[in-house]
């Protein structure tokens, strides 16, 4: 993105409005725009049909233009899940993946490039955090991809690289474009924001009252395990991030997801399965249990099946529901941000 220019795909459309006002342009001009942008999923002014030579050449001048072009592609051959490596502007790197369900088509987004939560299992923040995306450059995961398959997205989930709470300025104005009924229009209940637990902005969150789902990254039932697994629960107590959760449910009334990834031998056991129903007992809430996906750089293991599916009885007998996520695209990604890094160590030629 160029540092001096001001990110047109960021505007709102009010926001936009001003702006042609300033470069004395007619109102109806920001809508067109926005139109172009927004639904119409135009890469650029030169799409714009009806947009007259002299204004492109001004927008050109005025304003940054985000496009994110896709650097690979990958698709499954089991379930035709594909995995999109996109090129930022600046040259850095972020991952989206597109799946198909039976009740729709499903985008997961990144929302920072890398991260610095730390969470043990994680490819994505090996490297730590380099920026957080831009609310055009996560919208335009979404666009891209819809081009790219010429199919109707009709879910979101924020749960790529990064963490979303860490960005939350720009998260939330790209869940307001995003939601917004002048332009791609998805429906907040069908747009997920996946957090390890930052409870300031989780609280936050809450007082906007979204009708969006906020799913929690738990994969530990005592306050000892979760900081085993993530350095984030360090600073913020299991206490802390129940009952923020509690209090996103009371502000919005939308259940809570809470994610579990099983890891073998270290949360997996009869012990932990008994916890975590003691930890969510009176909770209006689902889990979903993500058999790990190892990554090279540590030593940690998936539960076998068995385990698996012996965890999810146990919160079933407890009237908690509970599902164990199914493993789409496992021909083409290995773990959660390890195609970004395969991609960083091939150019540095490491392989
Ligand atoms: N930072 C956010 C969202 C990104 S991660 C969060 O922590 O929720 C999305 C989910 O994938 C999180 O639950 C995360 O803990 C999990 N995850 C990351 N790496 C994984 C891996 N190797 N195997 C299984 N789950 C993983």
């Amino acid at each position: 993105m160029e540092l001096n220019k001001l990110d047109i795909k960021s505007l709102s459309l009010e926001e936009l409005t001003a702006q042609m006002q300033r470069l004395g342009e007619k109102a109806f001009r920001a809508k067109q725009l926005y139109e172009w942008m927004h639904v119409r999923l135009a890469r650029g002014y030169d799409e714009m049909t009806n947009i007259p030579k002299s204004l492109k050449e001004k927008l050109e001048r005025e304003y940054a233009y985000t496009a994110l072009s896709a650097v690979t592609v990958q698709t499954s051959r089991i379930d035709g899940t594909k995995k999109f490596l996109f090129a930022l502007a600046d040259g850095n790197r972020v991952e989206s993946v597109w799946m198909k369900y039976r009740h729709g088509n499903s985008v997961c987004i990144s929302s920072q490039v890398g991260c610095r939560m730390g969470c043990r299992f994680c490819a994505s923040t090996l490297d730590g955090l380099e920026r957080g995306l831009e609310p055009s450059e996560m919208l335009d995961q979404i666009y891209a991809i819809a081009r790219s398959t010429g199919e109707r997205v009709s879910n979101v989930v924020v749960m790529g690289t990064g963490e979303p709470l860490d960005n939350y300025d720009n998260l939330l104005r790209f869940l307001q474009l995003l939601t917004d009924e002048n332009g791609l229009h998805i429906s907040q209940r069908n747009i997920t924001v996946s957090t390890c637990g930052l409870v300031e902005n989780m609280r936050r969150l809450a007082d906007e009252r979204l009708q969006i789902t906020l799913a929690l990254s738990l994969h530990g039932a005592t306050q000892e395990k979760r900081e085993a697994l993530m350095p984030v629960a360090k600073r913020y107590r299991l206490e802390e991030v129940i009952s923020a959760c509690r209090y996103y449910f009371e502000q919005t009334g939308r259940r809570i997801t809470f994610e579990y990834s099983l890891v073998g031998g270290v949360n997996d056991t009869d012990a932990d399965a008994a916890a975590l129903c003691g930890l969510l007992r009176g909770l209006n809430c689902h889990v979903n249990l993500i058999p790990v996906n190892p990554i090279e750089e540590r030593d940690y293991v998936q539960s076998e099946r068995r385990a698996v599916l012996r965890f999810r009885e146990k919160l079933e007998q407890n009237h908690i529901q509970a599902t164990v996520r199914r493993e789409l695209g496992r021909d083409i990604s290995g773990a959660c941000g390890q195609l970004r890094r395969r991609y960083a160590d091939e150019k540095a030629g490491k392989q």
